[in-house]
């Protein structure tokens, strides 16, 4: 039997309805966040049976949600709809939940609402394992621009990641892992699914993302908010992706990718980091 075959399966749990077959349609044709990627969603890892963070994830689903003026349910609502699919995920293996509300018919109606569980890709789990190399690619506005553009809805989760999906692609057909993002000032933003930390002495670094509407990562807080346990200190600022090549770590964070090491970018190559270990066990990820 192939390794592949031992992956549980994908689970999906709609609200009002439960767990249903993973390849029943669960969408109308007209919903909106298939027709304009016009919802929000939220990727948690799973670890032990359980969504890993999962607060801070249903807090910044309902930020999300406040920002496109969605008509997002409670979160004790959203966490039972987790945990319907989480039990029928199997408590040993480690997963991805997402959770998706979109804004439902065109026509007007209720925002549809449900949660998925999946394996962990192999992509995924070398990134862990090896480090990623980036390129950098500009997403053509300054980096305070959102600020002033509510519409550019920077900050919120959006189910609109074509753009996200298209930056992936092109890394990739030019040899490279992943993309870093910079603004068109030439400051270093994220990544098109992870946030962007680093280590500059004894300075564990993100770039803040009230200022520039970058997505407030939850994996990236949980990481500086416990610095002091690596001895370091949390700091937030911004950085041009030169300074980047000479510091003494930099990483890619995410939930269910935890921590990849950015081993280049660009064409520089970056020299290990003796951090990576530790950050990555003080976020529970196995190697
Ligand atoms: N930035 C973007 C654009 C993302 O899509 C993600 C996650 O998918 C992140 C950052 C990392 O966020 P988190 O650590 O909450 O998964």
């Amino acid at each position: 039997m192939s390794e592949e075959s031992h992956r549980p399966g994908r689970i999906v749990a709609v609200l009002g309805h439960g767990v249903v077959p993973a390849h029943a349609p669960v969408l109308r044709a007209d919903d909106l966040g298939a027709l304009r990627g016009d919802g929000i969603f939220e990727t948690m890892h799973v670890r032990g049976g359980a969504a890993w963070l999962i607060g801070a994830h249903l807090d910044r689903m309902a930020a999300s949600a406040a920002r496109l003026d969605l008509d997002l349910p409670d979160a004790e609502i959203l966490s039972g709809l987790a945990m319907q699919a989480l039990a029928a995920w199997p408590a040993d293996a480690e997963g991805a939940l997402r959770m998706v509300c979109t804004r439902g018919p065109e026509g007007g109606g209720p925002v549809s609402v449900y949660a998925t569980v999946a394996p962990v890709s192999e992509v995924v789990l070398r990134n862990r394992r090896q480090g990623i190399t980036v390129v950098t690619a500009s997403i053509g506005f300054a980096a305070d621009a959102r600020q002033r553009a509510p519409w550019l809805l920077g900050g919120a989760k959006t189910l609109s990641y074509a753009v996200n999906m298209a930056s992936q692609r092109w890394a990739l057909a030019n040899g490279v892992d992943d993309v870093l993002w910079t603004s068109s000032d030439g400051y270093a933003l994220e990544g098109p699914t992870s946030t962007l930390v680093w280590l500059d002495g004894r300075s564990l670094c993100t770039v803040p993302a009230e200022t520039t509407g970058i997505l407030a990562g939850t994996t990236a807080r949980h990481l500086l908010d416990r610095a002091a346990e690596l001895g370091l200190v949390a700091e937030e600022r911004m950085a041009t992706p030169a300074t980047l090549t000479d510091v003494d770590g930099v990483w890619f964070t995410s939930s269910v990718r935890g921590v990849a090491e950015v081993t280049a970018i660009d064409d520089v190559k970056l020299l290990p980091s003796d951090m990576t270990r530790a950050i990555r066990e003080l976020l529970g990820f196995a190697a």
